[in-house]
């Protein structure tokens, strides 16, 4: 039985909260250089990692109770969860099911496309930021760039529509791409957005001066294309779109460092371990997964998540002298 009326999730500065991410695992088959080591990292114990039922039950108390009504789950890399797609049926049979949406690198996506569309999910972003195999395997530190492309005709063909791409420009190793990949992504009927780099990556390499920022990716566009704004629908949605050359076909840039859009966050995050975190750069977490595995009841546990979001920060803060990173990396919180 759904509980009768959800109470919007809101926080201090009145933002709501409608869209929660949820990681599966912090483990990952590629290695991308801008956000884990090539030796991987320290992973979370099994017995520390959600179960299926207990990353069901939180999904159902956030929709039931907290008004959240899409669910993105991502990673680490989520499709190295054997019980992703009986995960998915789960989250789609609630009474209150919300829209559910994946964040993946493309690489088991072939096999396991049809089965996930099948399950309930509705879209998948899949993260390339080349198309050149030698520069795949720099970037990624594997040379799978082949499963990434099959991956991605096979979400096409399952329906798992728009097929969104997510790429990463770093200075000097592939912003040399940013025309071709749209070329390529109009060609092939995917929507490229392109991401600022963010200080997320676990060995802390991160460099202001090295990233390439959303102006920059613009201009190089503007240099080629005709670009002319999408009107935003949902002010909280991170990218801001661009029509190309008078088509339909649309280019998107998130530029989470140079144009943060915290003011209209609507987000919040689980980690595959069950910590609740108000942003991606959060000093805090709250222990979920106690709550979980002390017999607390949804409504303990739904009480728990609200007071939780009276701690959420104005913004991120990159920048400030005041700025501190997140203790955990993107990979470990859920990118
Ligand atoms: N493994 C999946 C993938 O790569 O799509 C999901 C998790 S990954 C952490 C999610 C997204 O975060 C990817 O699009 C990736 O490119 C991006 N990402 C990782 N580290 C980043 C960083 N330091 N700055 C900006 N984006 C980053
Ligand atoms: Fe893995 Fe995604 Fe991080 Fe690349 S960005 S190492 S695919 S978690």
């Amino acid at each position: 039985m759904s509980h009768p009326i959800p109470i919007p999730l809101t926080d201090r500065f009145g933002r709501v909260h409608t869209d929660l991410r949820v990681s599966l695992t912090d483990r990952c088959n590629l290695r991308c250089t801008y956000c884990m080591p090539a030796e991987g990292l320290p992973w979370l114990p099994a017995d520390d990692l959600l179960s299926r039922a207990e990353t069901t039950r939180l999904v159902r108390i956030a929709v039931d109770h907290l008004g959240i009504r899409t669910v993105r789950l991502t990673g680490g890399e989520p499709l190295l969860r054997p019980d992703l797609t009986a995960l998915i049926a789960d989250l789609a049979g609630l009474d209150r099911a919300p829209e559910l949406s994946l964040t993946t690198n493309g690489i088991r996506l072939a096999r396991l496309a049809p089965a996930l569309r099948a399950a309930g999910l509705r879209r998948v972003n899949v993260s390339l930021d080349t198309l050149r195999p030698e520069r795949f395997a720099l970037l990624t530190r594997r040379d799978r760039i082949e499963d990434v492309f099959e991956g991605l005709r096979a979400a096409h063909a399952a329906g798992l529509a728009p097929v969104k791409i997510n790429a990463v420009p770093v200075r000097g190793v592939n912003d040399d791409e940013i025309v071709p990949m749209l070329e390529w992504a109009i060609e092939h009927g995917y929507r490229l957005r392109f991401i600022e780099q963010m200080p997320l990556d676990a060995q802390g390499a991160w460099d202001r001066d090295l990233m390439v920022t959303a102006d920059e990716v613009l201009a190089r566009l503007a240099a080629r294309f005709t670009l002319v704004p999408v009107p935003r629908e949902g002010a909280s949605a991170p990218a801001e779109e661009w029509y190309v050359d008078g088509t339909a076909a649309t280019v998107g840039v998130i530029a989470s460092v140079t144009r943060p859009f915290c003011g209209a966050c609507d987000r919040v995050r689980l980690t595959a371990d069950g910590q609740l975190r108000t942003c991606l750069f959060a000093r805090d977490e709250s222990d979920l997964r106690a709550l979980l595995r002390s017999d607390a009841d949804d409504a303990a546990i739904a009480a728990a998540w609200r007071i939780a979001l009276l701690g959420k920060g104005a913004g991120h803060g990159i920048g400030t002298p005041e700025f501190v990173r997140p203790d955990r990396p993107m990979s470990a919180i859920g990118g």
